[in-house]
């Protein structure tokens, strides 16, 4: 099959029906990314703007896209990488991490759970929660710390347009409406919570991985450990198998869902205080992070 533009075609999209060359492909991807920047202000002259890297396709094909686009517009950047503990995976991610900064001249900061929070992944406690849960709470509390005192505008994280759609359903089968009604592209100024960006949460996780395979880009492709327990993963194989049978299922379901977000944000709304215990902000008196690591220092008490 061929191009529009004659070469040899690498990759059909589905949804479009398009027949891509390598050309065309990485091109589509450049403007995606950048019609996304756009249309919600994610990236505004002088910003700066931290970006929470792993080592994996996703983060690292951001931070390449993000560097691109630094050399049109003025704005700083900095990355955030978080060392969860968990091992034979992340010290492998990391490294590649770093790798990928010194190719791009990207000042970066290593912050670790153990040092932080005083406790690893590998150690949690799957009687109080998955690692899964742990992990993410975990890390969303030490990135918005830490992109804080950065002094960070954003916080740019590696979402794609899976993700997106997988979270979208989890908030929703769990119930959780308020954080259902904040999945979306948008974000508000706060005092408390640096603004995340999700740059390509208009991009397949397919296509992004493509583009970083096409590019030469350096990722690691392992596997974490935990991955199998998550509750995003049953959510994941779902969207797969409804997506093969209608190649438009994932792009649908995240329009249809940025419609509806403002309305929720409206009717689901919280108010932000700062955690009686670490001082960061939460919904409740103690946050999520402080309440897990107190189960877990009881549960060794015993
Ligand atoms: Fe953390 Fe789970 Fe992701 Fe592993 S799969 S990095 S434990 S959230
Ligand atoms: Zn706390």
């Amino acid at each position: 099959m061929r191009c529009r533009c004659g070469r040899k075609a690498v990759y059909h999209r589905r949804q479009s029906g398009q027949q891509l060359c390598a050309i065309c492909f990485s091109k589509s991807i450049h403007s995606k990314f950048r019609k996304t920047i756009r249309a919600h202000n994610y990236v505004e002259k002088g910003d700066t703007i931290a970006v929470g890297l792993s080592g994996g396709k996703d983060s690292t094909v951001l931070l390449h896209l993000l560097s691109d686009l630094k050399k049109d517009r003025p704005f700083e950047m900095e990355a955030i990488i978080i060392d969860e503990g968990i091992s034979t995976y992340r010290e492998k991610t990391i490294e590649v991490a770093i790798k990928n900064c010194e190719i791009l001249g990207v000042e970066y900061h290593i912050y670790s759970f153990e040092k932080e929070f005083g406790v690893t992944i590998d150690a949690c406690d799957s009687r109080v929660c998955s690692h899964c849960s742990f992990c993410g709470v975990l890390r969303r509390n030490l990135l918005n710390q830490k992109a804080r005192e950065l002094g960070a505008k954003k916080l740019a994280v590696g979402l794609n347009l899976d993700d997106e759609v997988q979270s979208v359903l989890m908030n929703f089968l769990r119930g959780d409406l308020f954080r259902f009604g904040r999945t979306g592209p948008s974000y508000t100024e706060s005092p408390y919570f640096v603004p995340r960006i999700k740059p390509l949460r208009d991009i397949l996780e397919k296509e992004v991985m493509l583009y970083a395979i096409l590019s030469k880009i350096h990722v690691d492709h392992s596997v974490c450990p935990y991955a199998s327990e998550a509750f995003r993963g049953d959510i994941r194989d779902f969207l797969d198998r409804m997506e093969s049978k209608r190649p438009t299922t994932k792009y649908s379901l995240l329009r249809s869902y940025d419609r509806l977000a403002p309305y929720l944000q409206e009717q689901f709304t919280s108010t932000i205080s700062l955690c009686s215990q670490c001082g960061e902000p939460t919904i409740d008196t103690i946050c999520k992070t402080c309440s897990m690591l107190n189960t877990i220092k009881k549960m060794k008490e015993r």
